[in-house]
């Protein structure tokens, strides 16, 4: 399902081949794009062409390396899956109001049709024509919008649902992302402790030398009776 929905999200902005870049790319790891312009048989130019317009709303992002020999960059792609999905998400939302309005006016207003010429005008119109066709001179026809109005709400009925499938893999990609980051904080407070300990072993070290090269000026050298014993009996 999310593949589907990235493809068609893909596919909005860069028409079909948003297919073959959701095929090529990777939504975990970073893919070099001149192995996508070479699978896609296309120049570099034409692959980045591409993958900035979705860059530039935030489907896909980046990052560069330099050459060092040639000194230019290479870039490489990933897929953002959030951001894809709340892409798709808001074009369903417009189209979703776009049918309830469509539907709205198909019930409050009535339509004239010439049926002849296939066209057809609101009552306003209509009146402004006095219901006559300018064409052909045929009388216009009220139209019967009741199975048209049948087959809108099928149509909404269909986006509806597909937004709430949509809905349900933005929830589970938040949620993927929030563990991520919750693992990661954890990580982190980890290493903070450890750093903090070996601060303070650090500290407690010195503290600890200060107080015998103190002591050693005082002339009260403290003797380790184990380790001399050591040295002593080495000698001997
Ligand atoms: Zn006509």
């Amino acid at each position: 399902m999310l593949d589907k929905f990235l493809k068609d999200a893909m596919s909005v902005i860069i028409g079909k081949q948003g297919e073959d870049i959701v095929n090529l790319l990777d939504t975990k790891k970073y893919i070099n794009e001149f192995l996508i312009a070479k699978k896609l048989n296309i120049t570099i130019n034409q692959t980045r062409n591409l993958l900035y317009k979705l860059s530039d709303s935030g489907l896909v992002s980046s990052t560069r390396k330099k050459d060092k020999k040639k000194g230019w960059y290479t870039y490489f792609w990933k897929i953002e899956v959030l951001k894809s999905l709340q892409f798709y998400r808001d074009i369903l939302s417009k189209k979703i109001e776009q049918l309830q309005n469509f539907i709205k006016s198909r019930e409050t207003k009535q339509f004239y049709a010439c049926e002849r010429c296939n066209v057809e005008y609101t009552e306003e119109n209509a009146l402004a024509r006095n219901f006559i066709c300018e064409e052909c001179g045929s009388v216009f026809t009220l139209k019967d919008n009741r199975k048209f109005i049948e087959n809108l709400k099928k149509d909404l009925d269909k986006v509806d649902k597909l937004a709430k499938t949509v809905d349900e893999e933005i929830q589970e990609e938040k949620n993927k992302i929030g563990k991520k980051r919750e693992k990661e904080n954890k990580k982190e407070e980890k290493e903070k402790k450890e750093a903090r300990r070996v601060k303070l072993e650090a500290k407690r070290r010195k503290v600890k030398r200060e107080k015998r090269k103190e002591e050693k000026a005082k002339g009260i050298i403290p003797i380790k009776p184990k380790k001399i014993a050591k040295k002593s009996s080495k000698k001997r």
